[in-house]
């Protein structure tokens, strides 16, 4: 299991003590407990969990292989003292180049994630070339099935929201950019 880099509730009111007793202590740890299981055996016990995620693309092993990297990407990028609210440097640069600014990007993010369909992710993610993009998909949805580095994601299961929420997901996204780390997620564009 991945250490939250900050205790249950001091993410409130974004997200409560309650939910990430239940998201990261109930649902990321099922899926964690699954991958074990079905990899038991398998020449993917010694791979790392994105050469895993690179080699299925799809199927039980996939799929719980992207939801503990997916959730482990979630929880680490977030922080209740955020540094900055806005990404500097070369990824503000990236971003920039692609949307035009950051209002632009966060509504049109926003918009993906409010949109999307039943259960999936949202991300911001790079290639090769620096270049940033909106990736999303249903369920265990993970850029690197393009080939794209993941750089952050919002979870849109309802999972995530419905006890803080209930159905109100769009309240839920807008508070998210809250407590968005830039400094992780600078990091992780950097290290691409
Ligand atoms: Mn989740």
């Amino acid at each position: 299991m991945p250490v939250l880099p900050y205790p249950f509730d001091a993410l409130e009111p974004v997200i409560s003590g309650k939910t990430m007793e239940f998201h990261y202590g109930k649902h990321l740890q099922t899926y964690l407990d699954n991958l074990n299981k079905f990899i038991d055996g398998t020449s993917y016990e010694s791979d790392t969990i994105e050469r895993i995620i690179k080699q299925t693309l799809d199927g039980p092993i996939y799929n719980n292989a992207a939801q503990v990297l997916n959730h482990t990407l979630f929880f680490e990028q977030f922080s209740p003292h955020p540094v900055s609210n806005v990404p500097k440097g070369e990824l503000k640069k990236a971003i920039d180049a692609k949307f035009s600014s950051f209002d632009l990007f966060k509504e049109e993010f926003t918009a993906a994630s409010v949109g999307l369909f039943g259960s999936g992710w949202v991300w911001l993610a790079s290639d090769k070339t620096g270049a940033v993009s909106i990736f999303k998909g249903s369920n265990a949805a993970n850029p690197l099935t393009k080939d794209l580095t993941p750089l952050f994601c919002f979870d849109v299961w309802e999972h995530a929201y419905y006890l803080d929420y209930q159905n109100k997901r769009a309240d839920y996204i807008k508070a998210l950019w809250n407590i968005l780390n830039w400094e992780v997620i600078e990091k992780r564009y950097l290290s691409k």
